[in-house]
């Protein structure tokens, strides 16, 4: 269990929790986390999950994990698979084994017979149109179905023969016997039941008849004896359903259903079904492209289970909608990374440089530390050629004062090296630069000249002694803030998210580094070795965002 840090603001949610313990109500807390296995988790999950496995961490609870799989058209046990893993992943474990909803089908029914036989439920065969219109509308109250009489004895034998097969699909469904006059549509006797004949991914063919969610899910809960069942606050309309459905079934622990609101991100969008319409229909490479706001791409782009735990922390829990900026979530994880993530120099669209009065056959070792504030993290070897590349974005002929890295006739240094003048730009035959010849002050390894000031540094890497790496760099999926409102996700999709750079070299350094490690390439932001693409010597690297750069402002005005 993670807990960052020890004073924590005390969020609505943990003032219930609190007085509950204060007052006795509860001698301990038990909360869930309660995905759908239908996709993969996203950014707004991470936030209930940080909040229900963060609280019982915090409150030495538990928190279980169950999937909510009473939807058997939609389910796959890969997603079931890939929630462990991002759960496990985000740093938190679910108390015991993981649970299912379908593993309480049984007792679910019972409590199903229990309430015809009380009189609270019933079935009924209402044509779905004549079903609509008995439901009434907002402003005007429902109206009786006329088989909301039918005897409990008639209802228990309809109801064991829908279990039993008997009937079509949709023909008889299991009701509430409730209020048809309710201002809460939620209460107008909802439905318990409908007969559905579909595999289902943990019960197979057992089952002919499911339970509603709304039934299935204050009932599991109850079953688990959690104590604060924690959701979002569209289900705010649904707590009176909640509630009267322990009230009325014979178990002794009474959830407590409180609302929260949803996290939603600008520029992506956080619902399963729509992510799911762009793996399908190709828009990205899988539910993992480092472009989506789920988990598993989060983590593959370069994310820190810390950078999003932190997030959700900063984000905080209330009762307000609200939509964060993709700044905040970048902002985590630059701070996060700036702490950990060792320092390397990667040169994206590499320039070569001659640099002529360096000796051709030298190869000099020089040290550079791994990351500037922690000397802890050790040092690396640079090697320094004769040949070398640099950024073709850190060289112009000619540029204003404000443009500090390489002109022709003008000097800059190399990081961790020497500073170099460029004397001379090779050109090809169309008038593309090609090469620059350059030459280095010896004096200049480790201190400045004494008689003049070089003020710009870039990076570079050695020719012979460097890698060929690919770099992806993201941008937004989505080009617009809220892609979630429009009625066509697809034309919202910003074409120039991705740009595969092929041509990218790497100091020697990182040769042999594992998939997943995170970096900052020095003055280009941070990056990730990507978990799958990282394999055969191949070097791939994921950028997880740029760098916070002060002066990129300033130098786009000049030169
Ligand atoms: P989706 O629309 O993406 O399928 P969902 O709410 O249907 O979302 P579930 O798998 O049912 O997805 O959600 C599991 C838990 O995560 C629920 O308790 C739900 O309230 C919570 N959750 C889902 N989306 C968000 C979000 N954007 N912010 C906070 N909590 C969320
Ligand atoms: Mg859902």
């Amino acid at each position: 269990m993670t807990t960052e840090t020890a004073e924590k603001p005390k969020h609505f949610i943990r003032q219930i929790i609190d007085e509950d313990l204060k007052t006795g109500k509860h001698a301990s807390i038990a909360t869930r986390f309660p995905p759908e296995p239908n996709g993969f988790l996203h950014v707004g999950h991470a936030k209930s999950i940080c909040l229900n496995f963060g609280l019982a961490g915090e409150y030495q609870g538990s928190c279980n994990l169950r999937f909510d799989d009473t939807n058997p058209a939609k389910e796959e046990q890969a997603y079931a698979d890939a929630i462990e893993a991002d759960v496990r992943w985000l740093g938190f474990e679910w108390n015991g084994e993981v649970r299912h909803a379908s593993d309480y089908f049984e007792q679910l029914y019972t409590y199903a017979i229990e309430l015809i036989e009380k009189g609270l439920a019933y079935v009924d065969d209402l044509p779905a149109d004549k079903m609509r219109e008995y439901r009434g509308t907002l402003t005007e109250p429902g109206k009786n179905s006329p088989s909301r009489e039918r005897s409990v004895e008639d209802n228990l034998d309809l109801f064991k023969r829908m279990r039993a097969g008997e009937f079509d699909d949709g023909a008889y469904i299991l009701r509430a016997k409730i209020d048809m006059t309710s201002p809460n549509m939620n209460m107008r006797d909802p439905v318990l039941y409908r007969i559905k004949r579909q595999h289902h991914h943990r019960t197979g063919d057992d089952w002919c008849i499911y339970p509603t969610y709304d039934y299935t899910h204050c009932i599991s809960d109850a079953i688990e004896g959690i104590t604060h069942s924690l959701c979002t606050l569209e289900f705010e309309d649904h707590r009176p359903l909640y509630d009267w459905v322990v009230a009325n079934i014979s178990i002794e622990t009474r959830p407590q259903q409180i609302e929260f609101s949803r996290l939603n991100l600008e520029h992506t969008v956080t619902s399963k079904r729509k992510l799911n319409q762009l793996v399908t229909d190709n828009h990205v490479s899988g539910w993992d492209d480092p472009r989506m706001p789920t988990i598993s791409a989060m983590r593959r782009r370069g994310y820190t289970p810390a950078s999003i735990r932190e997030f959700c922390e900063r984000v905080g829990i209330t009762k307000k909608n609200h939509t964060i900026e993709m700044s905040s979530l970048e902002s985590c994880v630059r701070d996060d990374l700036d702490k950990s993530a060792a320092r390397v120099m990667a040169v994206l669209k590499p320039l070569k440089i001659v640099i002529t009065n360096y000796p051709e056959d030298k190869v000099e070792e020089l040290s550079a530390p791994n990351h500037p504030q922690k000397p802890e993290m050790g040092e690396r070897t640079l090697f320094f050629t004769r040949e070398a590349y640099i950024d073709q974005e850190d060289f112009r002929e000619s540029a204003n004062k404000h443009f500090k890295r390489l002109v022709l006739g003008k000097e800059v240094r190399l990081r961790n090296a020497y500073v170099i003048r460029c004397d001379e730009v090779i050109k090809d035959e169309d008038e593309n630069i090609v090469e620059l010849r350059c030459s280095y002050d010896p004096e200049t390894l480790g201190k400045n000249p004494e008689d003049r000031k070089v003020k710009g540094v870039i990076h570079w890497v050695s020719a012979s002694h460097s890698l060929p790496a690919e770099v992806r760099l993201y941008d937004r999926l989505f080009n617009v803030e809220n892609p979630g409102a429009e009625d066509d996700l697809v034309s919202t999709l910003n074409p120039e998210s991705l740009n595969v750079l092929t041509e990218a070299r790497i100091e020697m350094s990182v040769k042999e580094v594992a998939p997943e490690t995170r970096f900052q390439f020095e003055r280009e932001g941070y990056f990730c070795s990507d978990r799958i693409d990282c394999v055969d010597g191949k070097l791939v690297f994921n950028r997880t965002v740029t760098l916070r750069d002060s002066w990129a402002k300033v130098e786009k005005k000049g030169g």
